[in-house]
């Protein structure tokens, strides 16, 4: 990973050669917006009824803290450990892929720190000439970025608050982390509305745990 300023050009051109789709083991996060993305697609085209069936079908879950964080990776499939959506050397959900997908080579850093560029496939890196800031433009849309500035305040309170659960009321606690944070959306409605209520109602619950 290389950082990168706003204004710096780097060349690329996408091959659709799938090689970053694949050697993805647990390193294709999926944040609540895009598995919202992606259910709402796959449930217009009959493959899911709902984000359980996302997280079931697609997803690894990886405890990212011990506190009990748990964040989702893309399923991985075959002898070269290929996204579960690579078909045919092309992504199958290329309209709702996910953000670190959609950014690609382009890093967004959530810590407001400089975006980073992948150079682990140098064969990209020929053809037009790029902004960075174009780029990041381009594809971290509006939604990406209200949504990335919420997470970053709401993440680290979260993580707080599951350190603090007694032992005993951790069975009860992980649940209500997964439910309010995945899986408590209405298709039908915005995300951002409901990720905004869904997490008033974690916070509030976990204080309730730890006698807050
Ligand atoms: S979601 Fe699509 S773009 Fe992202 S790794 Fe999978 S196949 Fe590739």
């Amino acid at each position: 990973m290389v950082p990168m300023v706003p204004k710096q050009k780097f060349a690329f051109q996408c091959k659709r050669c799938g090689a970053c789709c694949r050697h993805v083991r647990e390193s294709v996060p999926l944040e609540s917006l895009d598995i919202y993305r992606i259910a709402k697609y796959l449930k217009k085209k009959g493959q899911v009824s709902d984000i359980e069936g996302v997280l079931q079908q697609f997803t690894v879950p990886v405890l990212l803290n011990a506190c009990g964080y748990i964040v989702f990776t893309l399923k991985v499939t075959g002898p070269e450990d290929s996204c579960i959506f690579l078909q045919d050397g092309r992504c199958s959900i290329h309209e709702v892929n996910p953000r670190a997908c959609r950014t690609y080579p382009i890093e967004i850093n959530p810590g407001g720190l400089e975006p980073l560029l992948c150079v682990d496939y140098p064969h990209h890196f020929t053809g037009p000439q790029r902004t960075v800031d174009r780029w990041v433009k381009k594809y971290f849309t509006k939604e990406d970025q209200v949504f990335l500035q919420c997470e970053v305040e709401v993440v680290l309170r979260i993580a707080k608050l599951l350190k603090q659960i007694p032992e005993n009321e951790k069975v009860h606690a992980l649940p209500l982390f997964l439910y309010y944070k995945y899986t408590a959306f209405d298709l039908d409605r915005p995300f951002m509305e409901q990720y905004r209520e869904n997490n008033g109602r974690l916070l509030t619950v976990l204080e309730k745990m730890i006698g807050k």
